[in-house]
């Protein structure tokens, strides 16, 4: 047994340092970024922001609107291949660029995906969706299987798991373990790791070989995606910000007047009922079910998370979003939003 000393940092454990600006409004900030993947070589421009892939948030829908403002969706892997027929044979070419196809590591996975990949030649982007990072080897064959498609891989927490996957084949990491909104796996398991500085250590060992990261869970207002952004990450990924919309799975619920949508956990007993047929006997749930309160269209949210990026840029003086990591000064602070008038 070994304990590491330094202190691991999350989003609530910092604030970013406003900085001499020379940006005279936040319309002149532009959010987009444009990356080149270090394997597949392809190119893609649009706003790095990302639904996760969670049957409540990577929607078709949620892809559609998503899109629009060149924001990217990890489409869930439960959808059938009859359902991606009829929703690719509605969809632009740009709008494919917008998404990612998930997919389990089991040998019906891996036939259900290239069936996926046969219907349409502009999907470019798979998501090999694994709890934890332990997907080497599945990324090898996948990357020999699919050598020009984008492979996202993980969820890893630690710079020498991010090299590993990259090397293996992965072009984009994600990283997150533990954060997310419904996740139980710290309660479970006692296995995390705070997510600034995961994302702090896990973009240091990206870029050093040309890769990129995904800071996946974790981020509850705005002000969270534009520390991850802040801390190096290329992409944020966000499910409990984006559950409760017209645009997100399931139905709304009325309780006592007030509207809800159930969002819940990948790994929760409400998601392995739904798919899996139940918990199987030799694992524990990883994930909760909540309900979120109902919030219309996500375009209102979007604005929201989109406006408050901007925001910070002007307060650093960041004009490109390209820019915010290199102006990030984190202070370490003991308090955050004053919360006085919260209920
Ligand atoms: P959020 O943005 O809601 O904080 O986090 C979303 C992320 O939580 C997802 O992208 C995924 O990585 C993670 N997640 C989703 N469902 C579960 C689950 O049931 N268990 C665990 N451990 N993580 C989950």
């Amino acid at each position: 047994m070994r304990i590491e000393q330094d202190l691991k940092l999350g989003f609530k454990d910092v604030m970013i340092r406003p900085k001499r600006s020379t940006l005279k409004s936040r319309s002149q900030v532009s959010l987009e970024r444009e990356y080149t993947f270090l394997h597949s070589n392809m190119k893609w421009t649009g706003v790095p922001i990302m639904a996760a892939n969670m049957d409540t948030v990577g929607t078709f829908e949620m892809a559609k609107k998503l899109a629009e403002k060149t924001l990217f969706t990890a489409v869930h892997k439960h959808y059938s291949v009859a359902e991606w027929t009829t929703f690719l044979n509605e969809t632009s070419a740009e709008l494919k660029n917008s998404i990612a196809v998930s997919t389990g590591t089991g040998k019906e996975d891996s036939k259900k995906l290239k069936e996926i990949f046969d219907l349409s030649e502009d999907l470019k982007f798979i998501c090999i969706d694994v709890a934890n990072g332990y997907s080497e080897h599945f990324v090898k064959k996948t990357r020999e299987q699919y050598p020009d498609k984008v492979i996202i891989a993980g969820n890893v927490v630690t710079g020498e798991m991010v090299e590993e996957l990259l090397i293996a084949g992965a072009d984009i990491i994600k990283v997150g373990i533990g954060p997310g909104s419904v996740c139980t796996t710290r309660v479970k398991t006692g296995v995390g790791y705070p997510q600034l500085s995961a994302i702090i250590e896990c973009a240091d060992a990206a870029h050093g070989l040309g890769g990129q990261i995904i800071s996946d869970g974790g981020c509850a207002i705005p002000g969270d995606v534009a520390k991850a952004f802040g801390a190096g990450a290329d992409f944020v990924m966000l499910g409990g910000m984006l559950a409760g919309h017209d645009e997100s799975g399931g139905d709304v619920i009325e309780v006592k007047g007030e509207k809800f949508k159930r969002f819940y956990g990948m790994s929760s007993s409400t998601a392995m009922d739904k798919h899996a047929g139940g918990v199987a006997e030799y694992r524990a749930s990883e994930g909760k079910t909540v309900q979120v309160p109902y919030r219309g269209p996500v375009e209102n949210t979007l604005q929201d998370i989109l406006g408050g990026i901007r925001s910070t840029c002007t307060y650093v003086g960041a004009g490109r979003l390209k820019e915010l990591t290199k102006r990030t000064t984190f202070i370490r602070v003991a308090e955050q939003e004053n919360t006085v008038y919260s209920k």
